[in-house]
Order: C-alpha cells, then sequence, then structure tokens
C-alpha cells in the first residue's frame, strides 16, 4: 500500500514579501510529493490582487486558507511594522489551531513552516508534535547579524548608530555600521528591541532554519552558521536553499500597465526599472527630486510609482495606494520624458520586467526578494534602502558583493537629483555600470548552479523533505497512514 504524502501547513506573516518566498517554497516542497497547506494570517484588509494572483495556479498539492481577520484597530499608526505583524501572528494563534487540528485529523500533518517573524506559532509544533522549520526570507549575513544582538547588547551600552566603529557578524564577514543594523535594533528602548534580541533564542528549538541565500553567495556567514551547529547547543540546521524566487506567469495578469510590451520595444539592457517594494514610500520632496533625477540621467526607465507618505513604509500593509500617485510627480514630467520613460502606478510585474532582456539595471529599495531577483537575471543595482533590515542589505550588495552603487543622503537625508542622474547615467552606459553587470552575471551564473539538480541548494533542500518524509507521527498516526 502506498503510503499517504506527508503535510506540511506553512504561515506567512503579513506583506507580499513574505507571502511570495513562502508560495515558492510551498511549489518547491510539492516536487517532493509533500502536500502544503498555505495558513495565512491578516488583519481584516481584503486580499489585494496581487496576493490573489500569486495563489492562482498552484500545484493541486498545494492548497490555501485566509483564516479569520483579526482586529488592529487598536494599534497606533506609529507603531513599528514588526510589532503590527507579530500581534497579527499572536491574535491570530487560536484560529490557527483549529486549522492545524483540522489538517491533523485529514492529513498526514508533520510540520509547519513559518518565516521569520512567526515565531509565534512555533509553540503549535510542540502542541500537535510536529516537525518546526523557519524560513529565514532574509540574507545568512541577516541571520549572523540576529545571533550577534545579544552578544552585541551585553557589550554596548549605546545607541548602535553611535558605535565609533563597524562590526562583524561573523568572522570574515563585512563591517557593518550601527546605522546599517536593521530598524528594529535603532531604538533600544522600544518593545521591538527586546524582540529582536530574543529572536534566535525563540529559533532554538526548531527542526531547521531554511535561509533564502544561497552558499556561493554568502560563504562566510553559511561557513558560520553551519559550523556553529555543533559547538552550541542551541543552533538548530541551517539550510541555504536560495534563491528562491517567483518564477510562474501571473506577473502578465497583472501588468495592466503593458510595461512588458512597452520593454519589447527598447534596446537591449537600456532601462532602468526604479521600485521600492511592496511597502516602501518616499515623500513628496523626495519624490520629485528623483523625477527629476530621471529626467536628468537621460536614461530609459520603468518607474513603478506610489503615492508619497512621509512614513518609508507606509504601503507596507496595502493602505496607501487610494489616490492617483500620478499626480504628485513634477508639472510637465510625463510630457518630457515621453518615449523616454513608462510610470506605472502602484505595482507591476517585477520578476517578468527584470528578465527583460531590455531591463539594464535596478534602482531599489534592497528588499531581499528583490535583491535574489536581480541577481537571478543578472541586473546590476542602485541601493535606496528604505526601512527593516534593507540598510544591512544594501552593504552586502554595495560593499561586499559590489554589484550595486549606493545612494547617500545630504544632510537633510534627501537623495538629490544630480547623484541619481549621475549614477542611472553610470550604471547603464558608465564604464563602472559595466564591472557591476560582469559581477552580476557571474552571481546569476551561481545562482543557477546552487539551483541545479546536484546544486548545493536543491541538495539542501532535498535534505529538509528527506528529514520531513522520515517524521515519525506519534498522535493520531491509525488515521492516516
Ligand atoms: N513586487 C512586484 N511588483 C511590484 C512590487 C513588488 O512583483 O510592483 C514583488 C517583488 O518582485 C518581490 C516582492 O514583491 O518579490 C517584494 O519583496 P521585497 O523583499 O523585495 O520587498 P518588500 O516589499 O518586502 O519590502
Amino acid at each position: 500500500m502506498q503510503e499517504t504524502p506527508p503535510h506540511i501547513a506553512i504561515v506567512p506573516t503579513p506583506g507580499m514579501g513574505h507571502l511570495i518566498p513562502l508560495t515558492e517554497l510551498a511549489r518547491w516542497l510539492a516536487e517532493f510529493n509533500i502536500n502544503v497547506t498555505l495558513l495565512i494570517p491578516n488583519d481584516d484588509s481584503p486580499p489585494s490582487n496581487s496576493q490573489l494572483s500569486l495563489l492562482q495556479n498552484l500545484p493541486p498539492s498545494v492548497s490555501h486558507r485566509f483564516l479569520s481577520p483579526v482586529d488592529v484597530t487598536d494599534l497606533h499608526s506609529g507603531i513599528p511594522v514588526e510589532t503590527r505583524i507579530e500581534l497579527t501572528m499572536t491574535r491570530s494563534i487560536p484560529d490557527l489551531r483549529d486549522s492545524l487540528r483540522v489538517l491533523s485529523e485529514s492529513t498526514r500533518l508533520v510540520g509547519i513552516v513559518v518565516d521569520l517573524l512567526g515565531y509565534k506559532a512555533l509553540s503549535l509544533a510542540q502542541e500537535f508534535d510536529i516537525q518546526s522549520y523557519v524560513f529565514f526570507i532574509t540574507s545568512a549575513l541577516g541571520l549572523c547579524c540576529a545571533y550577534s544582538m545579544p552578544k552585541l547588547d551585553k557589550m554596548h551600552t549605546r545607541e548602535y548608530r553611535d558605535l565609533p566603529e563597524p562590526v562583524q557578524f561573523c568572522p570574515g564577514s563585512v563591517h557593518v555600521h550601527g546605522a546599517d543594523f536593521p530598524d528594529p535594533v535603532q531604538d533600544r528602548e522600544r518593545e521591538v528591541y527586546k524582540f529582536f534580541l530574543g529572536l534566535t533564542e525563540c529559533y532554538s528549538k526548531v527542526t531547521g532554519i531554511l535561509v533564502n541565500s544561497f552558499f556561493d553567495l554568502e560563504p562566510v556567514a553559511f561557513k558560520y552558521l553551519m559550523e556553529n551547529r555543533g559547538k552550541e547547543d542551541n543552533f538548530p540546521p541551517v539550510y541555504s536553499v536560495g534563491p528562491v524566487i517567483r518564477a510562474g506567469p501571473e506577473g502578465e495578469l497583472l501588468d495592466g500597465s503593458n510595461s512588458l510590451k512597452w520593454l519589447d520595444n527598447q534596446p537591449n539592457d537600456s532601462v532602468l526599472f526604479v521600485s521600492f517594494g511592496s511597502g516602501g514610500n518616499l515623500s513628496h520632496e523626495q519624490l520629485i527630486e528623483l523625477a527629476l533625477g530621471l529626467e536628468l540621467s537621460g536614461q530609459r526607465f520603468l518607474w513603478v510609482v506610489k503615492s508619497p507618505h512621509d512614513k518609508s513604509n507606509a504601503s507596507y500593509f496595502g493602505v496607501n495606494n487610494v489616490d492617483n500617485p500620478l499626480e504628485y510627480l513634477p508639472q510637465g514630467f510625463l510630457d518630457r520624458t515621453k518615449g523616454l520613460g513608462l510610470v506605472v502606478p502602484n505595482w507591476a510585474p517585477q520578476v517578468q520586467i527584470l528578465s527583460h532582456g531590455s531591463t539594464g539595471g535596478f534602482l531599489t529599495h534592497c528588499g531581499w526578494n528583490s535583491i535574489l531577483e536581480s541577481i537571478s537575471h543578472g541586473v546590476p543595482l542602485i541601493a535606496w534602502p528604505l526601512y527593516a533590515e534593507q540598510r544591512l542589505n544594501s552593504v552586502i550588495i554595495a560593499e561586499d558583493l559590489k554589484v550595486a552603487f549606493r545612494v547617500k543622503p545630504n544632510e537633510k537625508g534627501l537623495i538629490q537629483s544630480d547623484q541619481i542622474g549621475q549614477y542611472a547615467q553610470c550604471l547603464i552606459q558608465g564604464e563602472e555600470g559595466r564591472v557591476l553587470q560582469e559581477k552580476m552575471r557571474t552571481l546569476m551564473d551561481a545562482a543557477n548552479v546552487a539551483l541545479n539538480k546536484d546544486g548545493s541548494s536543491k541538495e539542501s533542500l532535498a535534505k529538509v523533505a528527506q528529514v520531513i518524509m522520515n517524521h515519525k507521527i506519534t498522535k493520531n498516526e491509525s488515521n492516516h497512514l
């Protein structure tokens, strides 16, 4: 008799940058004959078109369910994104528990996967006697940073941005200035600091940590993470499984702007793609400066523009896309750049744009998915970090991998149009830009190798799949075997 396939619950915390890699991981696990249910917490806003489109065309062995919406109206608007995510997760636990119970009664449920901020759900693994995994959806260096924080907290009393010297999160790694540490550790008085400090403690009992990166991209960080295992008891196995990025065809469905058709008519490697991810916003002053910089550069561009906001992550929860962003552009900008640039409101099919031959550079807010997508398609970068761990990501790409120019704000915190113009020009046409592109293409090749049948990431994922397959169910076993 054939055994029922094992079943895994995957729980992404709110945000497209979380849902995308976790949905893709579900697809990848399905290839190992593992069934998956995505259980998606949400905070009362109806699913967006981009969410729904992502959840279309999943293989039959991957299903999804939105958990009952939770009330977050008591949270004040200044609350850190990470805290709101954590509270949404905490408040979703009762429904998550019920959903797991249903799954454990109807399938051979053997494990749960949460993303890096979903640690509150890990306790359910013990209740159901199943395996637990963290999908760490940012860099391996980010994980080293998390592991370093308790020690750094003991060593220093001042804010990290005031440290006179940069630090290394593991021996041999790139030096990082305190000002480039992730947002949650930038204010030691805040609750979110304590949460970040305790993050790796929360991970200590998990079956494994899957990192969305690949060994040859971050060999120093991965060696450290993998070798520490065995030396320290509370260090679970770490698997490099990336780049787990979206490859699906749903992009075209969302291309109301016809950006792909527009790209078809541009010369090879000539277009600078400009986007600040799913949640990033610029102030109005900064948005105007960016527009003038693009115009000044004389380069072709494809810009996904969002309405301005003084909070750099204002549209993270999708609340800021109500008015027409084009109204905020400088007067006459669209006419003056007609033929040279395309401006797309709010959302564009990013992976398809990056994979298009006409795209020659990417001005990015340095979300980790965006970086992986750019690496996977060999597109060099201008790094313009805004929030979360994006400044740390920009250090990795600009100073360690050297595949990006990093913008520098003036004393008022503004990136000026002349700098934007210069970087855009240099990336698309200049000699330095050509060097970055060559390095990026080498990384693209390395990413492809990692994902080959015998590549490091595919092998790591196969090991995880094996552990999942081997899980012995002690409760309810007789129901499903
Ligand atoms: N994305 C997209 N179109 C957009 C903006 C974003 O397809 O207009 C996708 C992008 O390809 C990436 C994800 O949304 O997969 C954003 O994740 P990232 O980690 O780069 O940034 P975040 O939005 O989480 O800050």
